[in-house]
């Protein structure tokens, strides 16, 4: 393992995390069919709050914040996630009668494909504009039907562009690896300075773990980095899984190397150090063997002329 650290010539980094921040903020709520921007938001929070992943943790505090009287989030059952793809529950109405309830699905055009939900050209047009601006667009539905977009935004952590060029002046190439949009990570490719070919967006979970494999073919001795749930398969299969610190157990257990925080920069620490324990290791070897082989004869010579 610690050998691999020396040999690798690609990193692929999973983007939201490890790249960014992690911490989106919601933008605006854009209504569709009717909905308003408010109904779409608090429907989307309350399904959302079930879930663990970055986008989700972001709706259901917008919603949150944006409930009247400052009152707890709409009440979920039947929930369900697809990692990679969004979230799904029934949401019952504050205030309505008894059985009133929604059904809200959230998450990437796939997902509601999947849940029989297919928007209009005139809807994926408004996705798609979102999308071009930057944001990561995510669809909310209610009871089958296209209801409004939820626009976020993250932001590149501090570190990342100077510990990426650190990785290239190690001879490592750097490529980014995300589930989101590819507008998005283009945009933080160029934030970085991760050419545009390097990119692969919109991957599903099991995308990653064929980037890792396709990487590996061409001959490439590769890292993986990444926090989430749906990077552990790509982590596995990895030379060199690495798990940022503040990353989810099941990344930290699919990992070989796990580095504190979250920060890029502590990445590079870790391969740098790593390959200079490891000249250390070598030389002193050397010198263990170096003496074995000086220090038997000249036990023997010493022994002999006893
Ligand atoms: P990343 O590679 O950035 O970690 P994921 O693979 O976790 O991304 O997710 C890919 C896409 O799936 C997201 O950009 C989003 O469109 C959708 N998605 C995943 N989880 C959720 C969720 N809880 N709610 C809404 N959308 C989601
Ligand atoms: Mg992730």
């Amino acid at each position: 393992m610690l050998e691999d650290t020396r040999t690798v010539d690609a990193i692929l980094l999973d983007k939201t995390g490890t790249v960014t921040s992690g911490k989106l903020a919601v933008g605006h709520t854009l209504a569709l069919n009717g909905h308003s921007p408010a109904d779409v938001l608090s429907l989307a929070g309350a399904v959302e709050a079930a879930s663990e992943h970055p986008i989700a943790h972001a709706i259901a505090a917008a919603a949150k914040s944006a409930m009247p009287d400052a009152g707890p989030l709409l009440a979920v059952k039947d929930f369900s996630s697809a990692p990679g793809g969004g979230v799904r529950g029934m949401v019952a109405l504050n205030g309505a009668g008894n059985g009133t309830e929604r059904t809200v699905v959230a998450g990437r055009t796939g997902w509601l494909e999947l849940n029989g939900i297919f928007p209009d050209d005139a809807q994926r047009r408004a996705l798609a504009t979102e999308e071009a601006g930057g944001a990561t667009a995510i669809w909310v539905a209610v009871d089958g039907e296209p209801a409004g977009i939820v626009s976020l935004r993250d932001t590149v952590k501090p570190g990342s562009a100077a510990a990426i060029a650190k990785l290239k002046e190690l001879g490592i190439r750097p490529l980014l690896l995300t589930g989101d949009n590819a507008a998005v990570a283009a945009q933080v490719a160029t934030a970085v300075g991760i050419s545009p070919e390097d990119v692969f967006a919109g991957v599903l979970p099991e995308g990653k773990v064929d980037a890792v494999r396709m990487l590996q073919a061409q001959g490439s001795t590769v890292a993986m980095a990444g926090d989430g749930v749906n990077d552990a398969a790509a982590l596995a299969q990895a030379d060199l899984g690495i798990a940022m610190g503040s990353g989810t157990d099941v990344a930290i257990e699919a990992s070989d190397l796990t580095v504190m925080g979250s920060d890029l920069g502590q990445l590079v620490q870790a391969i740098e150090l790593s390959r200079k324990t490891l000249a250390t290791i070598k030389t002193n070897l050397f010198w263990a063997f170096f003496y074995n082989a000086i220090g038997i004869p000249v036990a023997a010579l010493v022994c002999s002329t006893r």
